[in-house]
């Protein structure tokens, strides 16, 4: 476990510390250390996509069955250490283990599943005006990717750009986030030991203004593949100093729809799982619930007792938790400026609203999951991405005023549905304006759809076969033909 936390970084096929200055790494669940990383300096970061370019026809030419073998291999040593990585996710970004492992096997999945996407990347052929005339298409990897991500699922995050973008023929730069970086040294090391040659994949560790930036502003990169703050994606996309493929998975405001006609039992649970799971630090986590008028006092009362039912624990010492700490201070403050403004604004408390009493919260970051009744768009909570353990419930009237409160955002990631008539269903899923809809169910995301925001949600796709293509520039080739002698 030791050699976890050494935060050496692994530069084109090696492992060196930063030259930079060094960024602490603590456990939010009890603020101590845990390790320290160093920033790369600017020539080393200079080395990797140096590295990454010379790498890139190689690895671009490789037969793709040979790089999905790679893949494959990645994904089996990675579900071999679920646990043993997933203990430094805990310890560095306070998810409870048992989320942390199922996030782990997630991210082995996703290697497998792009290792059998990588071998079926075909082309096109287009009929032209005249017969001696063909078109031809074909993807070609785009080249050097820059991957940037959050902390907020360490592991997964960085695995739907690493895989797609590998699978593609691509060489990735990853700059993992300063609070979580020791899970994405732990899936270097994967690579590493799944045999992918030196260069194709570096991981750097720093902060994002300056090594973060450095990527994007480096002529030497083709594609910045991005998650995170709205604000940060925004700087990226007016600092590109030379023409670059971007995709942008960005924050989010995601609404809830509970009609008249839902399954009150399954709402309730869909609503606690999806508010707060991970303490809310999710960019898909529900919100804003908006429920038919005549279910609305029970329902705010049944999500209330769902809400104060959850345990919450230190990750590590109760693995089945179902709440940890927050990963920093900094989510935590915004949950409580949120709940500040809403009950300033005129909510009800009906759940939380506080930090958990005793020893073991008094040094990490945590808070009950906390529920908030007669909430309206005056509030931030309904409008604004709170990145915590907040959730604002409202009535509606008509399911046209509940699709009105929903789409009424400038954010577009995901909207949840719960309804039990299929012309509600229908019409739900083509009026709300997000990228993805989930109808009785909160678990919106699977591996092999695409996933996306629209609006300031973001750019781009992952998951999914798109996920892939976002690394692929096309190719049409136009041929003509004479006719062949004697014919
Ligand atoms: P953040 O934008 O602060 O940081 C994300 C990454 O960008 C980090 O690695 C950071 O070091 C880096 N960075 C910061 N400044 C940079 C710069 N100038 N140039 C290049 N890189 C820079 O986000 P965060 O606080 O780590 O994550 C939370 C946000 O991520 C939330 O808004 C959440 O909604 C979003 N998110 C979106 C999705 C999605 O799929 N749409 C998924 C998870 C999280």
């Amino acid at each position: 476990m030791t050699n976890a936390f050494e935060g050496a970084m692994y530069l084109a096929g090696r492992w060196e510390r930063g030259q930079g200055p060094d960024i602490r790494v603590e456990n939010p669940a009890t603020a101590e250390t845990i390790g320290t990383i160093s920033e790369a300096s600017t020539s080393q970061i200079a080395e990797a996509l140096a590295a990454a370019r010379t790498a890139f026809p190689v690895w671009a030419n490789l037969p793709a069955p040979v790089r999905a073998q790679h893949l494959k291999r990645i994904g089996a040593i990675l579900s071999q250490r679920a646990v043993e990585i997933a203990t430094i996710m805990t310890m560095e970004q306070g998810k409870p283990l048992n989320e942390a492992r199922g996030e782990i096997e997630k991210l082995a999945q996703t290697f497998v599943f792009y290792a059998e996407e990588a071998v079926r990347v075909h082309g096109e052929i287009i009929p032209n005006d005249t017969e001696d005339f063909q078109s031809f298409v074909f993807r070609e990897p785009i080249g050097v990717v820059a991957a940037i991500s959050p902390w907020n699922y360490p592991a997964e995050l960085i695995g739907w750009k690493l895989a797609a973008a590998l699978a593609a023929g691509c060489t990735v730069v990853v700059k993992p986030p300063e609070l979580t970086p020791f899970t994405a040294l732990a899936i270097a090391r994967a690579v590493e030991e799944g045999g992918v040659p030196p260069g194709v994949v570096s991981v750097l560790t720093g902060s994002g203004e300056t090594v973060g930036q450095a990527l994007v502003e480096s002529p030497l990169v083709d594609k910045i593949a991005f998650t995170g703050s709205n604000r940060v994606g925004l700087a990226i996309q007016k600092s590109a100093t030379t023409i670059k493929r971007l995709s942008l998975e960005l924050g989010g405001n995601c609404p809830m729809i509970v009609t008249a006609s839902a399954d009150m039992d399954a709402a309730v649970k869909g609503a606690a799982r999806r508010s707060f799971r991970n303490m809310g630090q999710i960019c898909i986590a529900v919100n804003r619930i908006y429920v038919a008028r005549p279910m609305y006092e029970e329902f705010v009362t049944r999500l209330g007792a769902a809400a104060d039912a959850l345990v919450i624990d230190n990750g590590l010492d109760n693995p089945a938790a179902d709440l940890g700490a927050m990963a920093s201070g900094a989510p935590l403050e915004k949950t409580k400026r949120h709940l500040a403004d809403a009950l300033g604004k005129g909510a009800r408390l009906v759940a939380g609203g506080s930090a958990p009493q005793g020893e073991k919260f008094a040094r990490g970051h945590f808070f009950r999951p906390t529920v908030l009744a007669d909430c309206t768009h005056e509030m931030q909570v309904m409008t604004e991405e709170t990145f915590g353990p907040l959730v604002g419930v409202a009535p509606f009237d008509t399911l046209a005023d509940a699709v009105a409160l929903a789409n009424d955002s400038p954010f577009g990631l995901a909207a949840y549905a719960y309804t039990k008539l299929m012309d509600e269903m229908r019409h739900l899923s083509r009026r709300l304006d997000f990228g993805s809809v989930a109808i009785n169910t909160v678990d919106a995301g699977i591996i092999n759809a695409p996933y996306g925001g629209r609006k300031q949600s973001g750019i781009g796709y992952e998951h999914g076969r798109e996920g892939m293509f976002e690394y692929f520039n096309l190719k049409h080739v136009r041929v003509r033909y004479d006719l062949p002698e004697g014919a």
